[in-house]
């Protein structure tokens, strides 16, 4: 102890401020506020100086815990127009502060402190818990208040909102998400007809800016897991997605309400169902997750072909694994590798003359459409190869996805 009231002694030889006096021993005892600690810590040294008269004058922080109040009333007009239950405070200090502080602490040996900055950011929160009736959350706060404590500044770091949802799909000429197109970005331009997109509308674009206005806010980002071809229909239970909303203002919505619009709105093109308020970690799952699907194609073959074949396409398929080569028609935009799947389950549902259709149940990932025509011999084995004769995929749709009944 005797230790640590010669390096009080030594500080006190500056003027200090409570605040920054008790920072000095910031980790000996808990519970306590600095000022506390300080105003203690002058009071067990005999003839120790009052605190300045006007903090101003204090050595170290030259008045800014004068500043908490105004800070945090800064703090609460900035987020006036946001809805948000916790909140965490981040503030920037002069580093000229900041340096003398620190060469402070090896003037008079003082090696149980806290930085300024900490300090004023606990402060500032706890000015805040009282003025908003919110609170302080260090793992996911749904509002950061960055303030620039030179210049008096405060901006919000608001987190996005994340809405869960499932979607089916009817159209066969949809793509998932908005596709600017890359020639001109978005302006407009002879390549994509002068729109700035490759198609008008996406599921993105029946959903997503639906979301983001109900919650106000600035942008929306698509999540799904997976995606189909933008000629395959998606039905069944529908595919999971997550709508990421940035900077909204409301967070708490009316999600039937949006899934009513959004349904109005996509009448016998997007469906949805199931909407509810997600996190990020949910929103990476999905975007990782690995579930099997289920497709129902539909597959004309060139010519007549013995219908007895398709049951080797049966028990040739079923259970093994197949190499898929990238295939060609997206081999511009993915590298060139091989990729092996395994068909979990194949069966035959009708042929009628040329046609046939099949539900296929593979691993996530399987290039179905490969998977029937083989794709020039870069998908081994397929169904044209066993049943001896070419064939081309007439429509394709999701049917399920996750393992049966799931
Ligand atoms: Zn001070
Ligand atoms: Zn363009």
């Amino acid at each position: 102890m005797s230790d640590r009231l010669e390096i009080a002694g030594r500080a006190l030889q500056r003027p200090l401020c409570n605040h920054c006096l008790g920072r000095l021993f910031a980790s000996v005892s808990r519970g306590l506020s600095n000022d506390q600690r300080g105003a203690i810590v002058r009071f067990s040294i005999p003839g120790a100086p009052s605190p300045p008269a006007s903090v101003d004058e204090c050595y170290i922080c030259g008045g800014l815990f004068d500043e908490v109040q105004k800070l945090a009333e800064l703090a609460v007009r900035a987020s006036d127009e946001f809805e948000f239950k916790t909140f965490l405070v981040g503030t920037k200090i002069d580093a000229e502060l900041t340096e003398r502080e620190e060469a402070f602490w090896t003037e008079v040996g003082a090696k149980e402190t806290e930085s300024i900055k900490s300090e004023m950011n606990r402060e500032i929160g706890k000015v805040l818990e009282a003025k908003l009736g919110k609170t302080v959350d260090f793992a996911n706060p749904e509002v950061v208040f960055l303030i620039d404590t030179r210049f008096d500044r405060v901006v919000l770091d608001v987190a996005p909102l994340f809405v869960y949802g499932r979607y089916r799909k009817f159209s066969r000429e949809l793509p998932q998400t908005r596709w600017i197109c890359r020639e001109c970005r978005g302006k407009g331009c002879p390549h994509c007809g002068g729109k700035g997109r490759m198609y008008e509308m996406s599921v993105q674009d029946y959903t997503g800016p639906i979301v983001m206005r109900h919650a106000e806010g600035t942008e929306d980002f698509f999540h799904g897991m997976g995606r189909e071809d933008i000629d395959a229909r998606m039905l069944g239970n529908g595919r999971p997605f997550v709508v990421e909303v940035r900077k909204p203002m409301r967070r708490t919505i009316d999600l039937e309400a949006v899934q009513r619009e959004i349904n109005d709105v996509g009448k016998g093109v997007v469906e949805v169902e199931g909407m509810r308020v997600a996190n990020r970690a949910e929103m990476r799952a999905i975007k990782e997750s690995t579930h099997p699907k289920t497709y129902r194609v539909r597959v004309l073959f060139q010519a007549d072909f013995d219908h007895g074949k398709l049951n080797e396409v049966v028990t040739s398929l079923a259970g093994k694994p197949i190499s898929q080569q990238t295939p060609n028609r997206v081999a511009h935009r993915r590298a060139d590798l091989e990729r092996v799947r395994t068909v979990r389950r194949i069966e035959v549902e009708s042929v009628i003359g040329r046609e046939a259709v099949l539900v296929v149940e593979t691993d996530s990932g399987t290039y179905i459409k490969e998977l029937m025509h083989g794709d020039e011999g870069r998908t081994q084995p397929n169904v044209a190869g066993i049943v001896g004769v070419p064939c081309e995929v007439l429509e394709l749709d999701v049917i399920a996805i996750g393992d049966k009944g799931e």
